[in-house]
């Protein structure tokens, strides 16, 4: 196994019940298997790490973003690496618990949603058979998800799975990039697309790949050393800009950070891929969604007094839906979510959820009742 950051690995009976004492792990349940999730980072394991029963589910450790392709790319590989397509969707670890897959969250909930869709998704079941330790890293991506508003290119419709990673459970570390490869393709499993094996020198040949990643509307890629040592990500520029244009309506709710990060980073990514000229574009796309796209918020928010967005999802079980919209609210104690709309297509509800943004729903009601406000 190769070494990841993240120090779950040590975690016995007794760091447990330490945890649970002092208040770093809670116990949780998801129909009726009790399972600890470690709350925040803490000398025994970071936050999101899982226990269930005796078996330890690490978290997938943060992934550091280059902004200089060429600068970084050098700086982090001596060796070869792969490239893969970087998926805009939530990240899922899956594992099995008593004959059952099921997906956890980054923060270490089960998500009855993924859980739920999982057997849809992806055929586990062989590859948790033979190797029934494994945890299975993935992004889930799609416009019908309950998290993330958005298109992406690789899925038109609901939600599609692909992993990226397997670990094990107990210690932290990945299973080797070759290794990984050879069981995805034995069991069929389907997966974030390799983009190829680089030597850090060729620089051209990355070049190329961001290019073609942006002109097909693709988040970036991730690159991942053969064997140890770290991994890094680069985005697109074009995604920088999308964030932006999708959540423009949230203009008073996110940090402004959320902007001012990819703007930093769009025009770096302009500059380094020498794609300049369309900057004059995308700044006009930009000015469109920071000013017209929030002025249609504006203009929802007087019709329906509240900031909020819409998400389509489809679900097999209501006990399971019922357990997303606990889990939605128990998330974020910010965001208000309330069900629209449900109908049976034969296969799926169908489920329409709001969620009404408190922060920014109060702060907008009370300028636009003329309040003043020092700033
Ligand atoms: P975090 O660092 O907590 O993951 P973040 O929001 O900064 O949060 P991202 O910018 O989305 O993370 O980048 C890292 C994430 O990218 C991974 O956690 C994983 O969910 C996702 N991802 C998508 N495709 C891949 C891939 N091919 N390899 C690795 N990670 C991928």
């Amino acid at each position: 196994m190769t070494r990841a950051a993240g120090h779950s690995g040590r975690l016995d009976a007794a760091a447990v019940g330490r945890a649970l004492e002092s208040g770093h792990a809670r116990t949780l349940d998801f129909e009726g298997l009790q399972y600890v999730r470690f709350v925040d980072d803490s000398r025994d394991a970071s936050r999101g790490t899982v226990v269930v029963g005796d078996r330890v589910i690490p978290t997938y450790p943060h992934i550091g973003r280059i902004f200089a392709l060429e600068r970084g790319v050098q700086s982090h590989f001596e060796g070869p690496l792969q490239a893969e397509e970087k998926i805009d969707g939530y990240n899922v670890r899956i594992a099995q618990v008593d004959g059952t897959p099921l997906a956890w969250t980054r923060g270490g909930y089960v998500c009855p949603f993924t859980t739920d869709r999982l057997p849809e998704l992806a055929d586990l079941e062989p590859l948790f058979r033979e190797h029934p330790d494994l945890v299975v890293c993935a992004e889930v991506a799609g416009p019908e998800n309950p998290y993330l508003h958005g298109q992406v290119p690789q899925v038109e419709q609901d939600v599609a799975l692909f992993v990226f990673d397997l670990m094990r459970c107990g210690p932290s570390g990945f299973v080797p990039v070759e290794q990984r490869d050879g069981l995805l393709q034995q069991f069929g499993i389907p997966r974030s697309q390799r983009l190829g094996r680089f030597e850090p020198g060729d620089i051209e040949g990355l070049r190329r790949v961001v290019l073609d990643l942006d002109a097909r509307g693709s988040e970036g890629m991730v690159l991942k050393p053969l064997g140890e040592g770290r991994r890094v990500k680069y985005v697109t520029p074009q995604v920088n800009l999308a964030d932006i244009v999708e959540d423009a309506s949230l203009l008073a709710e996110l940090p402004g950070e959320f902007f001012s990060s990819r703007i930093v980073r769009l025009a770096i990514g302009l500059q380094e891929l020498g794609l300049e000229e369309r900057s004059h574009e995308m700044a006009q796309r930009l000015g469109t969604a920071l000013l017209e796209d929030f002025e249609q918020a504006l203009h929802r928010f007087h019709r329906r007094g509240a900031v909020s967005q819409l998400f389509r999802i489809r679900m097999r079980s209501p006990a399971r839906a019922a357990a997303l919209f606990e889990h939605l609210k128990r998330a974020s104690s910010r965001v208000n979510v309330r069900e629209v709309e449900r109908w049976w297509d034969g296969q799926h509800y169908r489920i329409t959820l709001e969620k009404i943004f408190q922060q920014s729903t109060g702060w907008l009601r009370t300028v636009l009742e003329g309040v003043s406000v020092v700033d």
